[in-house]
């Protein structure tokens, strides 16, 4: 069942229910109202008779014509249960209205049923004032015919209006719903317009109000759509820079042993290039398996306590080989600090960030490391003096297989773009981030951020 048809549904049972409990209440309160309007003037007519008649020595009550209402019938009983009297506008025979109320020594009214004939009718006992015996009694009787006529047309009314006021709420709950969900038809043509399309690039037109209903799906399903269309791109850009870099070791590979099959022999530069690619694709693969795994949460990172301090001195001893005396290594603040994580990988990410530094830093030039504590954050940084970063490439430094310089020849040793995304997850699994500075031809700043895990921070710079 479409949701409009549904919606209409409810809005006619909704309406059946109300209309019901209204009519149910409308008809009983006409009816009763109308009941005790009877009853009231039954009753009336038996006082006026009584008081006409109250004369304890007239046994058995002797009747002289009274100005009766036309529509109220009477009969006098006397307590031998014989009719005595009763007025001429009867349309029955000499039975009593009700005869079990006859027995009874209280006023009774009800309703009967005589000769087809719906009345309403009412029993007085009439007493001798001096000792209260009931001497006759008087049975008051009004036809029902103009209550039934009222509500049997009451109920007509009620019937027709109400089928008519529910045909009617159907028709225009079905037209509301349908133009409050014709903006949703439109969403769901377009998106399988752009499904059938395969066209992620295009979006919904947004037609309605931002704040309304209709315009947040529009917008909702189009970030969705946006997004997926990063995802898409970022995927085929990630299959095309994966295959890229895996040829380019192969083609050099497929060189050198075409090289070796023409002369014949394993030349040590042919084997040593052929080590080297090989080194490359072990790397890139490797790299590609540790963002597999960090992107799928497979990578467990221990919790241990590490000593920034103590990490910087280990990674400052190695940079100082790397650098070969050509690239002045120092270290300048060095706060304590100790944070929580895994010793091994916020290593690797350190040495990653040097060496990126060495690279890039010209012969003469000088990386610092420094570490210091930032209220309740430890901030390891690696400064260097070398190439730089152009300020619109610094937002895409961190993505994968992004290179500043693409079209710069990389040294067989070289990275491929994945080390700084690595270093980033790895930072943020730890709870911190990284921060980049950098000016181009001056030299930049990575700064490592992470959360320290004592109060107390000592400096020894
Ligand atoms: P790679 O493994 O190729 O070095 P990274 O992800 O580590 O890749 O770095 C991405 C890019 O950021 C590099 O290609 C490089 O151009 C740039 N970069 C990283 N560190 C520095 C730095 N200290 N100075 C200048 N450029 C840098």
């Amino acid at each position: 069942m479409t949701l409009r048809l549904r919606l209409t549904l409810w809005y006619a049972l909704v309406l059946v229910f109300v209309l019901l409990a209204f009519g149910g209440v409308v008809y009983v309160a006409l009816t009763y109202s109308l009941t005790a309007q009877i009853d009231h003037t039954l009753s009336r007519v038996a006082n006026e008779i009584i008081s006409a008649y109250r004369s304890p020595d007239s046994l058995p009550i002797t009747l002289r014509a009274l100005n009766i209402t036309s529509n109220v019938y009477v009969q006098v009983w006397d307590d031998e249960e014989e009719l005595v009297w009763q007025t001429t506008n009867l349309p029955l025979q000499d039975a009593a209205f009700d005869p079990a109320s006859l027995l009874l020594e209280e006023n009774v009214y009800a309703t009967q049923e005589l000769a087809d004939t719906h009345l309403r009718v009412l029993t007085v006992p009439v007493m001798l004032q001096a000792d209260g015996s009931v001497v006759a009694r008087l049975q008051l009787a009004s036809s029902l015919e103009t209550i039934d006529l009222v509500r049997r047309m009451l109920l007509n009314v009620l019937i027709a209006a109400g089928l008519i006021a529910t045909i009617m709420a159907a028709v225009i709950g079905y037209i509301a719903a349908s133009s409050a969900l014709r903006p949703i038809d439109q969403v769901t043509e377009t998106v399988l317009q752009i499904t059938r399309a395969d066209d992620l690039s295009r979006r919904i037109p947004i037609s309605a109000p931002r704040t309304s209903e209709d315009g947040r799906l529009i917008m909702a399903i189009n970030e969705t759509l946006e997004r997926l269309e990063d995802l898409f791109h970022a995927q085929r850009r990630f299959l095309a820079d994966v295959s890229h870099e895996l040829r380019t070791p192969l083609t050099a590979i497929r060189g050198n042993v075409d090289l070796i099959g023409h002369t014949g022999e394993a030349d040590a530069e042919s084997l040593s290039a052929i080590t080297d690619e090989v080194d490359r694709m072990t790397r890139l693969v490797g790299d590609l398996l540790l963002l597999a795994k960090a992107e799928s949460g497979k990578i467990a990172l221990a919790e241990e306590i590490v000593e920034l301090d103590t990490l910087m001195l280990e990674i400052y001893r190695q940079a100082k080989i790397l650098a070969r005396a050509q690239v002045e290594v120092c270290i300048g603040q060095e706060d304590q600090a100790r944070v929580k994580g895994d010793r091994d990988r916020l290593k690797q990410v350190v040495l990653n960030l040097v060496s990126n530094a060495l690279d890039h830093t010209p012969n003469g030039g000088k990386v610092t490391l420094s570490l210091r504590c930032v209220e309740d954050w430890a901030c390891l940084s690696i400064e260097d003096t070398g190439s730089g970063i152009p300020e619109n490439e610094l937002p895409h430094i961190f993505e994968r297989f992004y290179r500043v310089d693409r079209s710069r020849q990389r040294k067989a040793s070289g990275g491929v773009g994945l080390g700084l995304s690595i270093a980033n997850w790895i930072v943020i699994n730890h709870g911190g981030r990284i921060e980049v500075s950098s000016q181009p031809g001056e030299g930049s700043v990575f700064s490592i951020w992470l959360p320290r895990i004592e109060e107390d921070c000592g400096g020894n710079s």
